[in-house]
């Protein structure tokens, strides 16, 4: 439907049906041509998903009847299924989408005042291995289609009531987006149109670990989504400790590649900044973070590190956040510290699914039984 979509996986697909986003829009153009008007048709459809919040083709009342049994009997009208769905009491949502082969994602609603931000993944796992973050632990499995990064916005709006709509979207799920651009772009520009759920771009957050050719790219769009790098250090040394990536690439040309994204598009970059006890939350750490970014229209996003299962790093004191924070501010650089959502059910994307994966593991291994999950369900 949207472009360039191409299903991904073949192991046991030949099974199941087709999910409709990520049918290429020629093929479901000519698919539909026996039933009259395919390019009205195709717009229907696409209407239905997109506002009209339809999880069934049976929802499209303005649809043929015949119509709409040859779709159900051919398609899915979305491809993920719920594994889980649990809310936090600040109303944080995080739903575990099963994918038509079987992989889990996580992506999150978090509700502040009028905001309703989308936290999305891109890929299954991730391949960047940075030593605190859970999406990583078990390396990358594969890209999600544009239809699957699509659909997470959908699955999350449709939790809101009639009248709201989701007001931005932060792509900060699993996985790194720079690596996926292609297909997140795909979905981006559906989610940004008005006749889509009418995101606007300026509303939209690209988080990376820092890939210089890919920051240099979305640089060209001419789009005006903001940019986020994850620095996590303020020198080559540590920040190749902490991010294994860092070794090939080096904090010079990811702040080239930042400054040049600035140049391009005006847009002030935003370095994100996980603060780990006792490895980068020093005040002179501070001090060396204020000296590499002089200069620079930046601004600062510090997040204290949210506890992953099995991983020994810890969350640095309430005393030297505020040490860090004023340090940055004495020098002259905005900083903000990142509001902690939903912790209690595990928001830290990445954690959910690990858990959920090492549970059914024990329960097929222990009983055959794949459904003695023990989660809150909601
Ligand atoms: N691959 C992208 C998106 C990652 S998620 C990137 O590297 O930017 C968005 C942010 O959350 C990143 O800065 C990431 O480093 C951070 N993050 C990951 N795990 C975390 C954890 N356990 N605690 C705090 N922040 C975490």
């Amino acid at each position: 439907m949207a472009g360039t979509l191409s299903v991904l996986y073949n192991d046991g697909m030949e099974a199941k049906k087709l999910p409709i986003l990520n049918v290429p829009r020629a093929e479901l153009l000519t698919w539909l041509e026996p039933f009259g008007s395919p390019r009205m048709r195709c717009r229907q459809i696409e209407r239905w998903l997109l506002i009209g919040r339809a999880e069934t083709f049976e929802q499209m009342s303005d649809l043929p009847r015949r119509l709409r049994e040859e779709l159900a009997a051919r398609f899915e009208p979305l491809g993920t299924r719920i594994d889980r769905h649990l809310t936090a009491s600040d109303q944080t949502h995080k739903l575990l989408l099963r994918l038509p082969d079987d992989h889990l994602i996580e992506c999150v609603l978090i509700q502040d005042a009028d905001r309703r931000t989308a936290c999305i993944s891109t890929q299954v796992g991730c391949g960047m291995g940075c030593v605190f973050c859970a999406s990583g632990l078990n390396g990358v499995v594969r890209n999600l289609t544009s239809g699957e990064i699509l659909e997470q916005l959908l699955r999350l709006r449709n939790l809101l009531a009639p009248d709201q709509r989701l007001t931005h979207i932060v792509v900060m799920g699993m996985g790194e987006p720079l690596a996926n651009l292609d297909n997140l772009l795909t979905a981006l520009e559906i989610a940004g149109s008005k006749d889509g759920l009418d995101i606007g771009a300026r509303h939209i957050t690209i988080s990376t670990v820092g890939l210089p050719a890919k920051i240099r790219r979305l640089a060209e769009l001419g789009k005006q989504y903001h940019l986020a790098v994850s620095l996590h250090a303020p020198n080559d040394a540590l920040r190749s400790q902490i991010v294994p990536t860092n070794d090939k690439t080096g904090l010079p040309d990811i702040l080239a590649a930042a400054d040049y994204f600035f140049e391009r598009t005006g847009r002030q970059v935003t370095f994100e900044y996980v603060l780990l006890h006792d490895v980068n939350d020093r005040a002179a750490q501070a001090r060396e973070l204020a000296r590499l970014l002089q200069g620079r229209q930046a601004h600062v996003n510090l997040i204290p590190f949210n506890d992953v299962e099995g991983l020994s790093y810890r969350r640095p004191s309430q005393e030297t956040l505020v040490q860090f924070t004023d340090v940055l501010r004495r020098a002259g650089i905005s900083v903000k510290v990142r509001k902690r959502k939903g912790s209690e059910i595990d928001a830290a994307c990445g954690q959910l699914r690990r858990k959920v994966e090492r549970e059914q593991t024990v329960a097929t291994v222990g009983a055959g039984d794949e459904n003695r999950l023990g989660l809150p369900l909601v």
